[in-house]
């Protein structure tokens, strides 16, 4: 199977203040592309768009293809979960939304150190396996945000488990925070296979400081910055899809361009590109992905995401005073300096930030 999968959790907005506001029209037009270049693997979940990725995933895809002309990933969100009961209600209203009778690839979603205590409490594992075995689900995974000793402590507990979803990208290879590599080698001494999530970290691979973009056109002028990203991904052994997070046709075509006919990358590249991470580990002020985990639980409203794009935005220009942007953002939202410090977003948060007192510096910078 070809290794570029439909990340479906950030479609092109109608309004780019709604996550709601599907343009599905343009992810049409995406799954048209997509399908007809021969490339399969297609990721929502439920969260996604709040709640709209699945449904959108129905009218763009499923209702207009065979179900054979494409293979579908969705997952249980363990952070929606209270009791056993949630499992087989949520999975059902999954295959409402997505208006499927099964799912090629099932995960566990989102699976850290607390997580995996949900998991456990609520017998999720249990659940996918008996939905496996009824052929509801043709394989059984989890996507994981935490330490490598409890990755492999999941694992050790759970054989049954076909595939891990890790973020991986090289940026984060060997950061403290996410530690891809030594995630890598913990799912690969299981001889498990993996998905990986995040390669361009939320798009922030994409708008590279100046210096670094200079020495990847340098070393390759025609390899674009999602390429040098995605081909880093899906050349490690043992990966068997990357996911990406496609928000216009434009972004698709591109990444269609290096993955349609897929040639691994050379050590040479993997060592230029991991010398470019680790010179942006030491620019990018918060390494936040945007996945928008740590916003709905949040009393005040604060658009943390937002807020941090703008911030690093700022970091790297070195502008100061009030920004339009921001200004905009606060009509709607909290600001930064509404933080109560209940801490339930870095609770939330897979890369394990410290939100609190990032939004100190934000306050500071913006308000
Ligand atoms: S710590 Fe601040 S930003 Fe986080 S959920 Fe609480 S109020 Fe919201
Ligand atoms: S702060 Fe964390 S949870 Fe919130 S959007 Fe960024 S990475 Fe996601």
């Amino acid at each position: 199977m070809k290794k570029l999968g439909f990340g479906c959790m950030r479609f092109p907005l109608l309004d780019e203040n709604d996550p709601k506001s599907i343009d599905l029209e343009q992810v049409e037009r995406m799954f048209d592309i997509f399908l007809e270049k021969g490339f399969l693997y297609v990721d929502t979940a439920y969260p996604y768009h709040e709640g709209e990725s699945e449904k959108a995933v129905k009218k763009a895809l499923v209702e207009r293809y065979p179900r054979t002309s494409f293979r579908l990933a969705d997952k249980l969100p363990t952070f929606n979960l209270k009791e056993e009961a949630d499992c087989p209600r949520i999975f059902q209203e999954q295959l409402e939304k997505t208006g499927v009778s099964y799912f090629d690839y099932y995960l566990i979603h989102c699976l850290t150190k607390d997580l995996y205590e949900t998991a456990k409490k609520c017998k999720a594992f249990e659940f996918v396996q008996t939905m496996k075995e009824e052929g509801k689900v043709k394989e059984f995974g989890f996507s994981f945000h935490d330490t490598p000793e409890k990755l492999d402590e999941i694992l050790s507990d759970h054989p049954e488990v076909d595939f891990v979803q890790l973020q991986i990208n090289y940026l984060d290879w060997e950061a403290e925070n996410v530690q891809s590599r030594a995630c890598y080698e913990v799912a690969r001494k299981h001889g498990k296979e993996i998905v990986i999530m995040e390669p361009i970290k939320g798009g922030s691979l994409i708008d590279l400081p100046k210096e670094i973009e200079a020495d990847l056109r340098k070393a390759d002028p025609e390899q674009d910055n999602a390429s040098w990203a995605i081909r880093f991904a899906a050349s490690l052994p043992g990966v068997r899809m990357v996911l990406s997070g496609m928000s216009s046709l434009e972004q698709m075509l591109d990444n269609i361009s290096f993955m349609e006919n897929f040639v691994p990358m050379s050590e040479e590249e993997q060592k230029i590109v991991l010398e470019a991470g680790e010179k942006i580990r030491k620019t990018v002020a918060i390494p936040c992905t945007g996945c928008e985990y740590c916003v709905a639980g949040c009393s005040q409203n604060i658009w943390i995401p937002e807020y941090f794009k703008l911030y690093n935005e700022r970091q790297r220009t070195l502008s100061k005073g009030h920004d339009k942007a921001y200004d905009q953002a606060i009509q709607t939202h909290g600001k930064a300096s509404d933080c109560i410090e209940c801490h339930q977003c870095e609770r939330m948060c897979p890369q394990h930030l410290p939100i609190v007192e990032s939004l100190k510096k934000v306050s500071e910078s913006f308000e």
